[in-house]
């Protein structure tokens, strides 16, 4: 298969076939496990993996994609889902199966949606076991980062709230056709166990976390005023004059469970 890419589908299609052996080798999956490709445009993943797996799903946007894949593998070996993965309901995928009622995922990402979609498959992190997705190495460093870093922010808080993030590798731009103008890399998330801190009220700790990383080079005593006031932040043993970019995500829980919610 050799389609067109299509720009407004963020579609960057892998060529390298090294790169594609080391994102197999980083799924690793195992017999019985149910396993959901995000975008799988030509099958540059979904192909090698197929040798490996009995059984995928993939969730393709782009319908001439969706139909060669569905024209390409038998029903028993793909089940295609046609739609905007922002809308998927990956719970229905364990819904009608005999297994420990948990998925995985994987994909080369589109890069327009990427942290919409992480919010998006965040709601689904207790039916998730893992995830390895290729995104913008720019993402993958806020991902991670901690506290003080110059990458962290809302997105590495909210994320590292439920998951135990890892950057596993890069993957330069002459690795796809086209070459994004970015450099790529892979990150696995894994859902942190139920026994992980948590705020008492996951919104009220969104809304912190989104409010504290407003102006995020302005010090909590303004950012947070009217949530909480400066003796609130030191009877927690915050500063006043910190600011969000050093709180670590224990410290917006804390915050979170003193302000209600
Ligand atoms: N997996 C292929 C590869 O590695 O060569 C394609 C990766 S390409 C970066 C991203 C894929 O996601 C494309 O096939 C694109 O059509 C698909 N896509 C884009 N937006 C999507 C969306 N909202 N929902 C589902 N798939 C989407």
């Amino acid at each position: 298969m050799n389609p067109k890419p299509k720009k407004y589908f963020g579609q960057h299609f892998l060529i390298d076939t090294h790169i594609v052996s080391r994102i197999v080798a980083a799924i690793a999956p195992k017999p019985g496990e149910i396993i959901v490709e995000i975008g799988p445009g030509p099958g540059a993943l979904t192909a090698p993996l197929l040798l490996k797996h009995a059984h995928l799903h993939v969730v393709e946007i782009d319908r001439d994609l969706a139909a060669a894949l569905v024209n390409r593998y038998p029903p028993e070996q793909l089940t295609v889902h046609e739609t905007d993965v922002l809308q998927f309901d990956f719970s229905q995928l364990i819904a009608n199966e005999n297994t420990d009622g948990k998925f995985r995922a994987f994909g080369n990402l589109p890069y327009n949606i990427s942290t919409p979609f992480l919010f998006h498959l965040a709601g689904f992190a207790h039916q998730l076991t893992d995830a390895v997705f290729m995104l913008q190495k720019e993402v993958v460093d806020r991902m991670v980062a901690g506290p003080d870093d110059d990458a962290y922010g809302r997105l590495s808080v909210m994320l590292q709230y439920q998951f135990a993030l890892e950057a596993l590798f890069d993957v330069p731009p002459e690795a796809f056709n086209p070459p994004p103008k970015v450099m790529s890399a892979i990150v696995r998330l894994q859902p942190l166990g139920a026994d992980r801190p948590r705020a008492k009220s996951d919104k009220h700790f969104a809304h912190v976390v989104a409010q504290a990383f407003g102006q995020r080079r302005k010090m909590l005593r303004n950012t947070l005023k009217g949530l909480i006031s400066e003796a609130g932040l030191s009877a927690l043993g915050i500063a006043p004059t910190a600011r969000a970019e050093t709180l670590s995500v224990a410290e917006f829980i804390a915050i979170a469970d003193a302000t209600g919610g």
